[in-house]
């Protein structure tokens, strides 16, 4: 038996959205991503502090449009030199969300299904919690680096290329690029 997910601040009653549109703004703890996304998808990535989400809600005819930001601090491991590091996370959307009847329309529409990016709620409920979630995880960088410029760990030692430099790069120092042209005699013009 599905029990029907508990309402939590995440959701908003349709009939809450008045002509004049709606507000909700909540604040999340850092475990609530992993919380909510159980097995669906694992983030490599931790939160340094609550996550803030604000949302504006407007109703033209059936469709609802969600503005939203979410803002909080990442908690990262750079994939270089594997030191944490912060980065802030601000991110501004909007949806336009349909009744989910409007999904099984005939195809005879004038724009093209796909070109046509639109999410779908059902009943007087609409639970915008997958749809911050998503938001967040796109936010998420796939290859985090403390900053670009970022040495890494030397392949050879594992010294942290950042504080200073190794010896191994002199030790290699002496396969010059060069030597190749060591046994390369230019031809003589005679
Ligand atoms: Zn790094
Ligand atoms: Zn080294």
């Amino acid at each position: 038996m599905k029990r029907p997910r508990k309402p939590d601040e995440l959701c908003v009653a349709l009939d809450e959205i008045s002509g004049s549109g709606h507000h909700l703004s909540c604040r999340k703890h850092p475990g609530w991503v992993a919380e909510s996304l159980h097995e669906e998808k694992s983030i490599d990535c931790g939160f340094a502090e609550d996550i803030r989400i604000g949302l504006d809600f407007f109703k033209t005819g059936k469709t609802v449009i969600v503005r939203g930001t979410i803002a909080t601090t990442l908690q990262l491991r750079c994939v270089r030199c594997l030191e944490d590091f912060t980065l802030p996370l601000a991110a501004a959307f909007s949806y336009n969300l349909l009744p989910e009847e409007e999904r099984e329309l005939p195809q005879e529409m004038e724009i093209p299904r796909e070109e046509f990016e639109a999410s779908y709620y059902s009943g007087t409920l609409i639970d915008l919690a997958p749809l911050v979630l998503e938001q967040i995880v796109l936010h998420i960088p796939m290859h985090p680096l403390c900053r670009d410029s970022c040495r890494g760990i030397c392949q050879h030692c594992g010294a942290d290329l950042n504080r200073a430099p190794c010896r191994c790069a002199d030790d290699e120092g002496t396969v010059s690029p060069f030597s190749a042209l060591k046994n390369f005699t230019p031809k003589q013009k005679t």
